[in-house]
């Protein structure tokens, strides 16, 4: 592993201020200490926000369900207050990764973790977010990579949580030294072709405070299809988030960011032919040669989540 300096922030603006001197924040360390021990992050000094109670909120406040930044996948799934307002976020928390992982990743974590292409991850290979001059994916292992969205590069975003609070129409709080800012949960992911290296809408110098979810979602849901069942990203996911007659639907790991299906939560909406919907959104799709079996399971995972939705819906 590379050495690096270590702080630990004991307050919210003791956090911004060490950040905006250049220091990475770590929450669990599960995606960032991964980075630092296969040398593909270079940052010299890590502040943990972890033990901040300023991140740590899960409330409802003014119409919204608050949900903190350093809140463990592990609570977000076990969490009745998470459960009674936004289903569809327990189930993604509790899908994700393995309990042991669960009871340290967190929210702002798991949104900002950044891309599994075994390509990035590993040094030794060609990768063009780490500055190489081309991408071993290319022509390579690119079996679980877009479907939709990519560029020059095509790793997909790998964040369960994500998918379900765009299709809520959350945002996220961030704080810096001295200013706080909403962002729609929707414009927190970044794809840039002219500038891979940049995943998040988050500035130099911002902490993740929370993440606020509008109330009155009358149902939800995520589903998913992966490798391994018992952890694994997904290689196709959906979330699903009524609001009476009012639907939004987003998919997970098909694309380099949370990738909206709106006409497919118009077609929810009027009543219409969803299938119908969904096959015209998905012959839209470029998969990599040998993933077009993902587009199936996609489809099949969008109808699986929209049914338990609608399930909800008739209790
Ligand atoms: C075996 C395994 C299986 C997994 N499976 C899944 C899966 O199926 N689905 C899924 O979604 N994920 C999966 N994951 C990923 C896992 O959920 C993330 O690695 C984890 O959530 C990261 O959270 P963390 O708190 O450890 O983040 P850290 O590693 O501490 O941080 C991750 C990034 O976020 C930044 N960061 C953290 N907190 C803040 C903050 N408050 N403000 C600003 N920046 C911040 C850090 O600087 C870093 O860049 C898996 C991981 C493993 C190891």
């Amino acid at each position: 592993m590379k050495p690096f300096d270590y702080a630990i922030a004991k307050h919210l603006a003791g956090a911004t201020s060490t950040v905006s001197d250049g220091w990475t924040p770590k929450a669990g360390g599960i995606d960032l200490l991964d980075r630092l021990k296969e040398r593909i992050d270079d940052t010299e000094k890590v502040v943990s926000v972890v033990g901040l109670k300023e991140l740590s909120r899960l409330t409802v406040e003014d119409g919204h369900l608050v949900v903190g930044a350093n809140l463990t996948l592990a609570q977000l799934a076990l969490s009745d207050l998470v459960r009674k307002h936004l289903h569809g976020l327990a189930e993604a928390a509790g899908d994700a990764a393995t309990p042991q992982v669960r009871a340290r990743a967190t929210l702002a974590g798991n949104l900002l973790q950044r891309p599994r292409c075994e390509y990035f991850r590993q040094a030794e290979l060609s990768c063009l977010k780490r500055g190489a001059d081309h991408c071993g994916a290319a022509a390579g292992d690119n079996e679980t990579h877009a479907l939709f969205g990519a560029g020059k590069c095509s790793a997909v975003h790998a964040s369960n949580l994500a998918p379900v609070l765009v299709a809520a129409g959350a945002s996220v709080v961030v704080a810096g030294t001295k200013h706080r800012r909403e962002i729609p949960a929707g414009k927190l992911a970044v794809y840039d072709d002219s500038n891979l290296g940049r995943e998040s809408a988050l500035r130099p110098g911002e902490v993740m405070v929370e993440a606020r979810v509008p109330l009155g979602v009358t149902g939800s849901a995520w589903r998913e299809a992966r490798r391994r069942q018992s952890f694994d990203w997904p290689l196709a996911g959906c979330a699903v988030v009524q609001r009476g007659s009012a639907w939004g639907v987003a998919f997970g790991g098909v694309a380099p960011v949370p990738w909206l299906a709106k006409s497919v939560a118009a077609a929810l909406e009027r009543g219409g032919d969803v299938g119908a919907a969904l096959d015209a959104m998905l012959a839209t799709a470029v998969p990599p040669k040998t993933g077009r079996y993902r587009l199936k399971l996609l489809r099949q995972v969008a109808l699986d989540t929209i049914a338990a939705v609608q399930k909800q819906g008739a209790k």
